[in-house]
């Protein structure tokens, strides 16, 4: 323990490095107050995690070893300010004199009803409270409390695993107890560059089954704080060595998705839900098990507008210009993300299509046709669409051409009227 402690870092140094002289004599308060009204006062979880990592975080909460809001309000007696209570939550929001907001919390335990349930909670001590963490790295306290100002608690060994760059769950049934914990494992793993335990990992495997406890939207927005971190696809392959998706998709991912989602994940703009499209597409089933995951009416549009691209009889169409009939409302997101697919074989064809499509700028346009003599009208689409088409085909090639074949037109129709 002597050894271990020599080689712990100044947390104290740390705190004031990090956080800003406000806030440093702040906490120093709080501890002085915690003493002398009889309960202690800690820093918890992220927060500590980051001051040993000397990462930035901006997540300040005081824990606090008995009633929380009580303590709350006795701060905002002694030195002003006011507070704001959530009484569910034990916990209160201090806003200093000075205008400085800091959140003071009860420590608590939850206890799961059911798994994935939302907890139910009650008060505790700082250990039980560090024992329904999730990680190691993330279960330590520091002491703020002034007699013993800077201590770090560490009784999960998380500055070992801080050290040998591992995620590792506190005990078997953590992931049983709350799924979320897969996805925040990975997350971590992929922040830090840190490995997933082997037996962590083994245990997450074997609670796939409980992913299907928590909602499509909570898979989603997890699936989104994952791929916000990731810089390359690593958290999929990740997520992949865990079963994650076999388990969501009910099939082992084809060699093929892996093509579609580097591609995918290589192109600007990128969301979470186009990397599932990717991954799921070369699947039999791709369609209903992505719908799973839509939450936009975007989202929406785009999946349609895929499979109806993948069905579209793209290859018997001869011209860029009659490829136009079909796909003209495709939006360009859609066809971009279609022709990623690495198992479709037409690509050159459609590839011409659609860089022709936005070079295109068309001769005509609807105050050309009034100038024209044209009566405003719906028929206005029409000219202009089967224009587009033949500029998209080379059968007319400027303005004058154009004005030439809408006369005619205009002509043939008269003559039909008479
Ligand atoms: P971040 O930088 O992403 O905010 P963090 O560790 O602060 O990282 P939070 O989600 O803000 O993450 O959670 C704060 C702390 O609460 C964590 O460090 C962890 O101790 C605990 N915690 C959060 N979610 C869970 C969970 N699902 N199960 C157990 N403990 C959790």
């Amino acid at each position: 323990r002597k050894e271990q402690e020599a080689s712990l870092p100044n947390l104290v140094q740390r705190l004031e490095d990090t956080v800003s002289k406000e806030h440093f004599h702040l906490l120093k308060l709080i501890g002085k107050e915690a003493d002398r009204f009889g309960v202690s006062a800690y820093l918890v979880g992220g927060f500590v995690r980051d001051l040993l990592l000397e990462r930035p975080n901006e997540d300040l909460d005081v824990v606090i070893e008995g009633d929380g809001i009580k303590f709350a309000n006795v701060l905002a007696a002694s030195h002003g300010g006011s507070i704001k209570q959530h009484d569910t939550f034990g916990t209160a929001t201090w806003t200093t004199p000075d205008d400085m907001k800091i959140d003071i919390v009860t420590c608590r335990t939850e206890y799961y009803a059911e798994t994935a349930a939302l907890p139910i909670v009650r008060s505790s001590n700082i250990h039980e409270d560090l024992t329904r963490r999730d990680f190691t790295i993330n279960a330590m306290a520091m002491s703020i409390s002034e007699h013993s100002f800077g201590k770090l608690l560490d009784e999960y060994q998380g500055i070992e695993d801080l050290k040998a760059k591992k995620i590792r769950i506190l005990h078997p049934i953590s992931f049983i107890e709350d799924p979320t914990r897969i996805f925040r494992a990975v997350r971590f793993a992929v922040r830090f560059g840190y490995s997933i335990e082997k037996e962590t990992a083994r245990l997450a495997q074997s609670a796939m089954s409980h992913l299907f406890s928590l909602s499509q939207q909570r898979l989603r927005q997890e699936l989104t704080l994952i791929h916000k971190e990731a810089t390359d696809l690593e958290a999929y392959y990740l997520l992949d060595t865990l079963n994650v998706w076999k388990t969501l998709f009910q099939k082992e991912l084809p060699a093929s998705s892996w093509q579609y989602a580097e591609r995918v994940f290589s192109q600007s703009g990128h969301t979470v839900f186009h990397m599932l499209t990717a991954l799921a597409s070369p699947l039999s089933n791709w369609r209903e098990m992505i719908q799973l995951y839509i939450m936009t009416a975007k989202e929406r549009v785009f999946i349609e507008q895929l499979n109806e691209l993948k069905q579209a009889p793209i290859e018997e169409v001869k011209s860029i210009g009659e490829l136009h009939r079909y796909l003209y409302a495709v939006h360009d997101e859609t066809l971009r993300f279609y022709l990623l697919d690495p198992t479709q074989e037409f690509h050159t064809h459609l590839d011409d299509y659609f860089k022709k499509r936005q070079e295109m700028s068309l001769y005509l346009s609807g105050d050309d046709l009034i100038k024209l003599d044209f009566k405003p009208g719906p028929h206005f689409r029409d000219y202009l669409f089967e224009l587009e088409i033949k500029q998209l085909n080379g059968e007319i090639s400027s303005k004058e051409e154009a004005t030439r074949w809408v006369l005619e037109e205009k002509q043939k129709a008269e003559a039909n009227h008479l």
